[in-house]
């Protein structure tokens, strides 16, 4: 069968390989919007009206179909929506961005880009943090953990949880030699009855092999299409990560993540936002390149729908 994949980016060609060719690439607008537009058009500019291939290149931004004169902009439909901030700037801020090996805080985005409000900086960094969720991501497969974790001293006063600790869905590939593979992280959802179970069956592909620990309601599992392996806790001298190595490593990188990147509370919310960015980092920690960072999320930015600021949550007591 052929390998229909795309070929994978190169560095120098695809995407910058230093910071020197990054200032190089993307001195001005026009080189940006280009740059854009090579990703959302990968084999060529396409007119969403009549299907036409030829252009003109009529305004910042613009291609104009020569078939049927529709102008379509690069950014539609994309986080660059509308943004009344150069491109530049938003570039310099993904390739700050991925120059961060633990993230990087809203305050910190701020202080590079020189921008004038905290609140700006925080809706850039959510709205960044959009663009690491990929839509059609794939499940996983092969044999995977899930297990319920949580995190502490986070925010107070939440319903169905213990006032400091928030609970997490997490699910990792175990590989061989216990090595972790990917891995997906949700919040907990209020209502924690076949939470688990629920998370298991959007983000595990049918017929994998599901490790959990004891729970009753777990056993469902091997009723939904999963090869189910448990084990019972009790009794049992063995400590839960000798079971479940890929699940703990992941909740405890989490730990270690949040624990240096964020300096403040966060609501359960924003905690969507975190764990999507951690896992978005987490999935990609073996790619050394941080121009093939870069590349990937700009990526993902052209294919994602705009937020609005207005449904963005904007924390009233920022630092
Ligand atoms: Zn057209």
């Amino acid at each position: 069968m052929a390998d229909l994949s795309p070929p994978m980016p190169r560095a120098g060609v695809d995407y910058p390989k230093t910071s020197g060719q990054f200032r190089d690439w993307f001195g001005t607008e026009e080189a940006c919007f280009g740059y854009l537009a090579g990703l959302r058009w990968p084999a060529g500019f396409v007119c969403s009206r009549c299907g036409g291939r030829d252009y003109w290149r009529t305004g910042a931004g613009l291609w104009m179909c020569r078939g049927c004169s529709r102008r379509t902009s690069v950014t539609a439909g994309t986080i660059f929506e509308r943004t009344r901030t150069p491109l530049r700037t938003w570039f310099a801020a993904v390739w700050f961005v991925t120059a961060q090996k633990n993230g990087v805080s809203a305050l910190g985005l701020q202080r590079v880009l020189g921008l004038n409000s905290y609140e700006t900086a925080w809706a850039w960094m959510h709205k960044l943090r959009q663009a690491t969720v990929r839509p059609e991501r794939e499940m996983l497969s092969g044999l995977v953990e899930v297990d319920e974790s949580f995190i502490g001293g986070v925010h107070r006063g939440m319903p169905g949880v213990g006032p400091d600790k928030i609970s997490i869905l997490v699910a990792a590939e175990h590989l061989d030699h216990n090595r972790i593979g990917r891995v997906r992280l949700e919040p907990g959802p209020i209502d924690r009855r076949l939470a688990l179970v629920k998370f298991g069956q959007r983000v595990v592909a049918p017929g994998s092999t599901i490790r959990t620990d004891g729970a009753r309601q777990l056993r469902r599992f091997a009723d939904l299409g999963f090869q189910h392996e448990y084990f019972t806790q009790l009794g049992s001298d063995v400590p839960a990560h000798v079971n479940m190595p890929a699940v703990h490593m992941a909740a405890s990188q989490l730990k270690r993540w949040i624990n240096g990147t964020l300096h403040q509370g966060i609501s359960r919310e924003q905690l969507a936002y975190y764990l999507d960015e951690f896992t978005f980092r987490f999935n990609r920690r073996t790619a050394k390149s941080r121009g093939l960072l870069f590349y990937r999320l700009l990526q993902q930015a052209t294919n994602t729908d705009p937020a609005p600021l207005k449904d963005l949550v904007i924390p009233h007591d920022s630092d």
